[in-house]
């Protein structure tokens, strides 16, 4: 590994002084979980690693206009025992699905989101996209496990946070903190001492068409700061994620949904699946088509054919279609009640 500053601020506005110096290469470090391999393997090579978690806001869930606001250093472990979040089960249904006290325990909501994809190309050093001499490793190689939608260009990964397809689904925003490349684009909301801006979470990812482009909107010195969503009430909701093995694993595919029924039938309806693309892959025909339906085995399969029709595998995981289909289904019946586990 190679030696780096450590740096550990306490406010906000101390972050974005470390992050943002002139000259310094800075890292993010929030649980560790992941960027311990990631530094030890050589995959980030920063000049300093910037520790959030002395920062006391980005620990707090709070309620904020019309929804709550989950700090990006909430655990997983606190964020299952919170009581603010009782009404979103589908976060629950993720932390249930990450089978490690430890993992639940230490890895964060926000590290969840900015987590580097687990593309073996990339964690061997073939960088994002994972090429060798201009030639895609994905596209020649093993590509059992990489995306099946928006897989058309260079980049063949999939987005590895298991938390944003649920997120996403509830209409999430994200608080992205530090200084901005385009004029303007950020200001300094009234009491806050650093440049801020919300966006939606479906903004905030990026399907990359050159290997410096990363895999998220953030640039050089910005992190996320929060996450918020809407008020809980009277939406069902559910994720439901396909994994090869019981312990500690990444799910082959998985779908969340939000879904507003009134009356026994769909008034809206929000699905996300996740491990499919290099994004979070929104599903919004399948998300129309049951819009007036009443959810049973039938429909849900239905909806769940909708979701995949539109899928492109790759030479080595056309299962995976099955797979994102069987998720999206069960995630509907979950959400209503019509799943046990
Ligand atoms: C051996 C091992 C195996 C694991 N296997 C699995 C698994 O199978 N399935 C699973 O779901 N999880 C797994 N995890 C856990 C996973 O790494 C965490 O769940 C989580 O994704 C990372 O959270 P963290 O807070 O530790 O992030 P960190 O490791 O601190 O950071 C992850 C990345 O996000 C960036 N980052 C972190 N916070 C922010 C922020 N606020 N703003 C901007 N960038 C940020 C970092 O710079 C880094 O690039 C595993 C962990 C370990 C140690």
């Amino acid at each position: 590994m190679k030696p780096f500053e450590y740096a550990r601020p306490t406010t906000e506005a101390e972050a974005v002084e470390f992050l943002g110096e002139e000259g310094v290469q800075a890292v993010i470090l929030a649980g560790g979980t992941d960027l311990t391999s990631l530094l030890r393997a050589e995959l980030v090579g920063p000049s300093r690693v910037v520790d959030l978690k002395q920062i006391p806001s980005l620990h707090e869930v709070t309620r904020l206009e019309g929804g709550v606001q989950i700090g990006s250093l909430v655990t997983l472990a606190d964020l299952a025992k919170n009581r603010l979040l009782d009404g979103y089960r589908s976060l629950f249904d993720v932390v249930d699905g990450v089978r490690s006290i430890q993992v639940q325990g230490s890895g964060t909501i926000g590290g969840d989101l900015c987590h580097l994809p687990n593309c073996w190309y990339f964690r061997n050093g073939y960088g994002l996209l994972g090429q060798e001499n201009g030639v895609s490793l994905p596209e020649t190689g093993d590509n059992r496990y990489h995306a099946i939608f928006g897989n058309e260009g260079a980049a063949k990964f999939v987005n590895a946070s298991r938390f944003a397809p649920a997120l996403m689904a509830w209409g999430a925003k994200v608080r992205i903190v530090g200084p901005s490349d385009k004029a303007g684009f950020f200001g300094r909301s009234s009491g806050s001492t650093v440049d801020a801006e919300w966006i939606p979470l479906e903004y905030f990812y990026v399907t990359p068409k050159t290997e410096r482009q990363g895999n998220t909107i953030l640039k050089p010195g910005q992190f996320v700061s929060h996450i918020w969503l809407p008020d809980a009430k009277l939406i069902s909701s559910a994720t439901y994620e396909v994994l090869q093995m019981e312990g500690l694993d990444w799910p082959l595919a998985a779908a969340s949904v939000c879904l507003d029924v009134d009356g026994g039938l769909v008034r809206d309806a929000s699905i996300v699946m996740g491990h499919v693309a290099p994004i979070p892959w929104v599903t919004g025909d399948s998300s129309r088509w049951l819009i007036g339906r009443q959810i049973n085995e039938e429909t849900a399969g239905m909806a769940a054919d909708v979701a995949v029709s539109s899928a492109t595998p790759l030479s080595m995981n056309e299962y995976k279609v099955q797979i994102a289909r069987t998720a999206v289904k069960r995630a509907l019946l979950k959400a209503t009640g019509q799943l046990d586990t």
